[in-house]
C-alpha cells in the first residue's frame, strides 16, 4: 500500500479521475495539505466526501505574497484549525520560503505565520509538514524551540549540511517525482536511511511540464528502490511503517 503524504488535492478539477488512477496503482491514502486561507474549508470538504483523503491544515509560506490580509486573518485561521483538530493528521504545509519569495519585506510576516503554526502544532500535539526552500537555516534554527511530535521535510532541495542536521534530528524526508531528474533529491534519497523516507506527489505541481498526480508515487518508489538497492516490495512495507510512525492519525 502506498500513501501520498503531500498533495494539494483541492486544486484538481476532476478529482474522481485522480483518485481512480491513484487506487489503480495501489495508492490507498492521500494527505491533502493546506495552503491558502481559502483552501482550508475546501480540504475539509473533500476529505468528508472522499475517504481516501486525509486533511492537514496550515498556511503556506507563499501566502504572504498572495494575500495581503493574512496577518490580520491569523487568529481566525488558528481558530479554524483548532476547531478541526480531531479531523486533521498534521499541521502543513507550513514553513519559510526565501527562494520563490524574493521581497525581503515579506520575510517578517512569513516568520510570524510560521511561528503561529509551530505553536499550534505544539499545542495540538501534531506533526508538521515543512516547506524550507531557500530558508533551510532559519527553519532548522527555529525548530528546536518547539516541542513537536515529528517533523516531515517536504521535497528537500537545500544544502547538504542542513540535510545532515535533519537526519541527525530524526526528521522524515518525503520524496517527490523530481527524483527523476534532480541530483539534490537523489542525494537526499541516498543519505536518508530507509526508516525516514516518505513518498509524495506535491500534485498538481508540474514536473518537466507534466501535471503530477498521486499515482506517480509508484514510479517514485521504484526509483528510490533502485538508488537504495532495496527491493521495491520491502521498501514499500518500510515506507508504510514510516508513514504510520509520523502520521498515526490516518490509520
Ligand atoms: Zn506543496
Amino acid at each position: 500500500m502506498l500513501i501520498d503524504i503531500h498533495c494539494h488535492a483541492n486544486l484538481y478539477l476532476v478529482i474522481d479521475e485522480i483518485i481512480k488512477e491513484a487506487k489503480s496503482v495501489g495508492v490507498q491514502k492521500i494527505i491533502s495539505v493546506g495552503m491558502s486561507v481559502l483552501s482550508l474549508e475546501r480540504i475539509l470538504e473533500i476529505s468528508n466526501k472522499y475517504n481516501i483523503i486525509y486533511p492537514a491544515l496550515g498556511i503556506h509560506p507563499e501566502e504572504v505574497k498572495m494575500n495581503k490580509d493574512i496577518i490580520k486573518q491569523m487568529d481566525s485561521v488558528v481558530d479554524i484549525i483548532r476547531k478541526n483538530k480531531e479531523k486533521i493528521c498534521a499541521i502543513g504545509e507550513i514553513g519559510m520560503d526565501h527562494h520563490f519569495i524574493k521581497e525581503i519585506e515579506l520575510y517578517p510576516p512569513q516568520k510570524i505565520i510560521f511561528e503561529n503554526m509551530l505553536s499550534l502544532a505544539q499545542e495540538l500535539e501534531l506533526p508538521v509538514n515543512l516547506h524550507t526552500k531557500g530558508a533551510e537555516k532559519i527553519v532548522f534554527d527555529m525548530l528546536p524551540s518547539y516541542k513537536i511530535p515529528n517533523v516531515n521535510i517536504h521535497w528537500y532541495s537545500g544544502p547538504e549540511d542542513y540535510l545532515n542536521v535533519g537526519i541527525d534530528r530524526g526528521y522524515y524526508f518525503s520524496i517527490t517525482p523530481a527524483i527523476k531528474y534532480s541530483p539534490v533529491v537523489k542525494k537526499t534519497v541516498l543519505k536518508v536511511d530507509m526508516e525516514h523516507i516518505l513518498l509524495e506527489s506535491d500534485g498538481p505541481v508540474k514536473y518537466s511540464g507534466k501535471i503530477s498526480t498521486p499515482a506517480m508515487i509508484r514510479e517514485v518508489l521504484n526509483i528510490v528502490s533502485k538508488y537504495k538497492d532495496i527491493p521495491a516490495e520491502k521498501l514499500e512495507d518500510q515506507i508504510y511503517e514510516n508513514t504510520k510512525n509520523i502520521f498515526p492519525k490516518i490509520f
